[in-house]
């Protein structure tokens, strides 16, 4: 088994501590690649540190939605430069999230408009974080994505129909332990619509541990195992099959060889 977790959160405080055992784990478990993804200037910076420590371990930088009342033209300026070391293979997580609105809509918009001109003019994929705001995300898209060739909705809520607008435009869908959850059946749906050659897998730890380790309070990216059986299942597929090809995609949209 050689799973890729695309999406997690390696530097907080929930792993970060532990890390050396939270990556035997993932490795015992057949995970063995990770996207550790920055949410703010510190989060980006720990990031980059880590994936220079680990050589399997990569880092996305960029600025969560949730911060873009904080960025400021030195704040684009600094992840512009972080985004160009050789670990960073991509620009996230960046979007709208209109279930928290923690920042103001108009200021979210702006700072993943900004977020979209980097990943142009870098030549790397991007990573959005898209809560109750899919309409407007794909319109800013829309606007902004004509140079970039990889995009991706990581942690995907959205259902089915959104799910065919998403893949329809060429991009890429994420699913995280959140799939395996008993009331996610509008998720499961939006899955058994995404092919292989665009579905990618990520825990998105320390937050939301797949069943059956739901009670799990810390989730790290050991625990993905749970959500890859579980897709495989729903897809009617061969574990190992299943998993060769979503690391197949991953490798490929992230340009890890
Ligand atoms: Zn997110
Ligand atoms: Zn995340």
């Amino acid at each position: 088994m050689n799973l890729i977790d695309t999406h997690c959160h390696l530097t907080f405080d929930e792993l970060a501590g532990d890390i050396d055992a939270v990556i035997e784990r993932s490795r015992a478990a057949g995970v063995a690649e990770w996207i550790t993804v920055g949410t703010d200037p510190q989060e980006n910076r720990k990031a980059i540190q880590l994936s220079e420590r680990f050589e399997n371990i990569y880092a996305a930088v960029a600025i969560h939605p949730h911060e873009a009342k904080t960025v400021t033209a030195g704040t684009i300026q600094e992840l512009k430069q972080l985004a160009q070391h050789e670990k960073v293979v991509a620009i996230g997580e960046t979007g709208l999230d209109y279930h928290y609105d923690f920042s103001p809509r108009e200021e979210q918009k702006k700072v993943f408009a900004e977020h979209l001109k980097i990943a142009a003019e870098l030549n790397l994929p991007i990573i959005i974080h898209c809560r109750e705001a899919f309409d407007e995300t794909i319109e800013i898209l829309e606007e902004y994505s004509s140079g970039i060739k990889k995009i991706v909705f990581h942690c995907f809520s959205g259902s089915a129909e959104q799910a065919k607008i998403v893949l329809d435009k060429g991009f890429y869908i994420s699913f995280t332990g959140v799939v395996t959850f008993k009331n996610a059946e509008k998720t499961r749906l939006a899955a058994s619509v995404v092919p292989l050659d665009r579905l990618m897998l990520e825990t998105d730890c320390p937050y939301m541990s797949p069943e059956p380790m739901r009670r799990q309070k810390v989730n790290e990216p050991a625990l993905l195992i749970h959500t890859a059986k579980f897709l495989a299942e729903l897809k009617g597929m061969d574990l190992t099959d299943f998993v060769e090809a979503v690391t197949a995609t991953s490798r490929a949209f992230f340009k890890i060889l």
